[in-house]
């Protein structure tokens, strides 16, 4: 028997960041689409991963009349905190770059407050589906297969959108030797901590140390988010609150500085990794966000490259629409890929910069402290990595 078929404009794969601003974005130019996401609307709500929100992220959300909950509940901020040596030094992050800034809002929150708005504007987002398969993807006519609540279901499209993160099933269904992948794993780890405790700091903490890396984030002014570096090869067991507490601790120190500490909710290790495939597209799919490229934290961009993307995306679909026109669908990849490799310079460097490696050869060690040094005194490159924080302008 052939399954019950749906039709839409846009198959989008994936309820992350990606696939819900695609939405949103399609949404408001009048073209129809259908989420399918293979996790509950529970589980994709409390999944805690990114907090750091670039400008044009934040200026996006406002445009679409998304960001009433981020304005009033999120941390602006206007600067950050190198700490070398337990000396500290400031990056005027607003002053470098004309007034631009950082909203501190997780990620799950920004999830929560798409899913609300779509589904509210009568929008279809399918939870919990399985064995999803995308087919007939060069031709006019792609289509998904999929189970849902042990249903087989079809959604036939014009276009799909792979947004299913680094393990969905979008680029796996491009044929082989179409995609080149661009990789590197790094030796280290963050091992990263929720805690209810208010802040130690007023503004992110990034942390040069003899010991390794570390980091003090912030979610709320009840909550923090810390880091630290680890092996790659660390298990989470080894690693009880107090240990962490402790490391963190010795690894933020400077002068003045207290940390204060409290109940660890959620502890998880993330590895580092970044990744490119290139094209971005194939016939009728086209990938965006995680499942097309990965960057290692230290940067604070995966969320951000992927709203990028689809906000090129959207577009390209818009114009293909409203006067037939080709070349923005094209080009897609080619428009995402200059700044995916714009970001992942930045993401690698700063990850060069401030993680230290048992082993590292001497040499190597003295000429990136001196250049995390410079970066300190010199307004020119502190503008650099300002103007790369808090996001390159859309075009
Ligand atoms: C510890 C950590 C900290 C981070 N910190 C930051 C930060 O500070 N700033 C920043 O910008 N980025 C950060 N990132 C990266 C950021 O979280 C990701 O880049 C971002 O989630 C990418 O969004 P996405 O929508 O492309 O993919 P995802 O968020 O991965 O969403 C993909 C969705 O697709 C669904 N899916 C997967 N497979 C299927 C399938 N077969 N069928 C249907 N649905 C499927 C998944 O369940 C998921 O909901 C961090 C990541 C981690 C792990």
């Amino acid at each position: 028997m052939e399954p019950p078929v749906t039709e839409t404009q846009v198959a989008i794969i994936g309820a992350g960041p990606a696939g819900l601003m695609l939405s949103h974005l399609l949404q408001r130019e009048g073209i129809a689409s259908v989420i399918l996401e293979s996790r509950s609307r529970a589980y994709v709500q409390q999944r805690v991963r990114a907090g750091v929100l670039e400008q044009g992220t934040v200026d996006l959300l406002d445009e679409l009349g998304l960001s009433e909950r981020l304005h009033r509940e999120g941390l602006v901020h206007h600067g950050l905190l190198l700490t070398l040596d337990e000396r500290r030094y400031r990056i005027a992050l607003t002053e470098l770059t004309g007034g631009r800034a950082l909203t501190i809002y997780g990620q799950q929150e920004v999830v929560k407050d798409l899913i609300a708005a779509r589904l509210a504007g009568g929008g279809e987002i399918q939870f919990e589906v399985e064995d999803v398969q995308l087919e007939a993807l060069e031709t006019e006519h792609p289509r998904v297969r999929y189970r849902q609540q042990g249903t087989a279901r079809e959604l036939r499209c014009a276009f799909i959108a792979g947004c299913d993160g680094f393990h969905g099933v979008s680029r796996p269904a491009i044929p082989p030797g179409v995609l080149t992948t661009y990789e590197r794993h790094y030796p280290f780890a963050w091992l990263g901590i929720l805690a209810a405790v208010a802040p130690s700091t007023e503004e992110l903490i990034y942390a040069r140390h003899a010991r390794g890396f570390a980091l003090h984030s912030l979610r709320s002014p009840e909550i923090s988010r810390l880091y630290i570096q680890v092996d790659r090869t660390e298990e989470l067991g080894d690693w009880s609150d107090d240990r962490i507490w402790n490391e963190l601790r010795l690894r933020l120190a400077a002068d003045g500085f207290t940390l204060r500490d409290g109940p660890v909710l959620e502890k998880s290790i993330a590895l580092h990794h970044s990744f490119v495939v290139e094209p971005m597209q194939h016939g009728r799919l086209f990938l965006a966000g995680d499942a097309a490229h990965i960057v290692p934290p230290t940067g604070a961009k995966g969320l951000n490259l992927a709203v990028a993307d689809v906000r090129v995306l959207a577009r390209a679909i818009e114009r293909w629409y409203r006067a037939g026109h080709t070349e923005d669908l094209e080009r897609y990849s080619e428009r995402c890929l200059g700044r995916v490799w714009r970001v992942q310079e930045f993401s690698a460097s700063m990850s060069a910069l401030l993680h230290r490696l048992p082993g590292t050869d001497p040499f190597e060690d003295r000429v990136a402290r001196a250049r995390l040094e410079w970066i300190c005194r010199s307004q020119a490159e502190a503008r650099s990595l300002a103007e790369n924080y808090v996001g390159l302008p859309w075009d």
